[in-house]
């Protein structure tokens, strides 16, 4: 078996870089492109927002890099994490690095926690698959990533199963089982969606706590630009398996440059004035079987013009270091606020 070589990252060099990551899906003789040559990166410590509507490549974007895909899938481009190529990785070295060094959660736990078997065989049996160990250290070690993640009475609860935890609670266990092995990346596939309000903002919280203490990365994948503006340093915003726009997060909220971007801003609750209808962007994003040659967000954007459906529109990188892809995107002034 040949095991990864997972390196150190250089305080400088991000810790994931992902290079033209492609996939495409073939059924029925048609093959889809659903991600297209898409670029982006994660420092050490820091978060990454990958953010865009449903069909907009997001999800699989990141499960690509873990082998989380079905294996109908067709991943081609780079993926290099701690100086390992993770693109044509094998299955069993895949498993070796998802769930130690790269670890991944979901909207619902339950897709990761099983519920026939209690919360404390899960937890040792994660940390034990990645460090061995005795029995009694894995316990411990359980005890203790519940009562970081907040659940109180931790070596009690450990004997429970999923079923007797609050949705809340749940998805704290999830953050013990995925951080036990003290991964230096986290991909976080929208954590919060389902639940409500104030249980989000104190998972959103806990993450950002344990960010610091453990010095984790995280990949943070969400529809929601509120979530973004509260726990990303960057954020990346796809739109029909494409990267439109690039930025530091006051930058993007400050100026988005792409209109996709400024539709999802203005799409926002509070960005409208009270008593005010919110601006929906109209339409939906087309199915990668009828993606556009051209613009793919020209079919819904108010700022179209016939230069933007005549070619494919190139990725632009800007002096300040953000990137766009809009060829109007010089002479627009985008509104971030209503
Ligand atoms: S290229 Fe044209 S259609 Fe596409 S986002 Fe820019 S202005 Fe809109």
């Amino acid at each position: 078996m040949t095991t990864p070589d997972i390196t150190p990252t250089s305080a400088t060099g991000p810790l994931l870089e992902v290079t033209d990551l492609s996939v495409s899906f073939t059924a029925h003789k048609q093959t889809a492109k659903v991600v297209d040559q898409v670029s982006f990166s994660v420092q050490p410590g820091k978060t990454l927002g990958i953010v865009g509507e449903s069909g907009s490549g997001k999800t699989v974007s990141s499960l690509a890099l873990v082998g989380l895909l079905p294996r109908t899938a067709n991943i081609t481009g780079s993926a290099r994490f701690a100086g390992q190529e993770l693109v044509g990785m094998t299955t069993r070295q895949q498993r070796q690095i998802r769930g130690n060094d790269i670890s991944v959660i979901f909207q619902e736990p339950m897709t990761s926690l099983d519920p026939v078997f209690t919360v404390g065989n899960q937890l040792t049996g994660a940390h034990r698959n990645h460090q061995g160990g005795s029995k009694k250290d894995a316990l411990d070690r359980a005890e203790e990533m519940l009562r970081l993640v907040g659940i109180p009475e931790p070596r009690k609860r450990l004997a429970e199963y999923p079923h007797a935890f609050s949705g809340g609670m749940r998805q704290r266990v999830m953050i013990a089982l995925a951080l036990i092995n003290s991964p230096r990346l986290l991909i976080a596939d929208e954590p919060t969606t389902a639940l409500d309000v104030t249980i989000q903002s104190q998972i959103l919280e806990l993450l950002q706590e344990l960010q610091q203490a453990m010095g984790m990365a995280i990949l943070f994948v969400t529809h929601d630009l509120g979530v973004v503006a509260s726990v990303c340093d960057d954020v990346s915003v796809m739109y029909a398996g494409q990267v439109v726009e690039q930025a530091g997060i006051d930058e993007f909220f400050a100026h988005p440059r792409h209109p996709y971007s400024e539709g999802l801003l203005r799409s926002m609750p509070h960005s409208v004035p009270k008593g005010e209808r919110l601006r929906m962007i109209p339409g939906t994003v087309p199915l990668p079987s009828r993606f556009p040659t051209s613009c793919r967000f020209a079919g819904r954007c108010p700022y179209a013009q016939e230069a933007c459906t005549a070619d494919p529109i190139p990725l632009e990188q800007l002096d300040d270091g953000r990137v766009v892809r809009c060829v109007r995107h010089r002479e627009l002034v985008m509104e971030a606020r209503s």
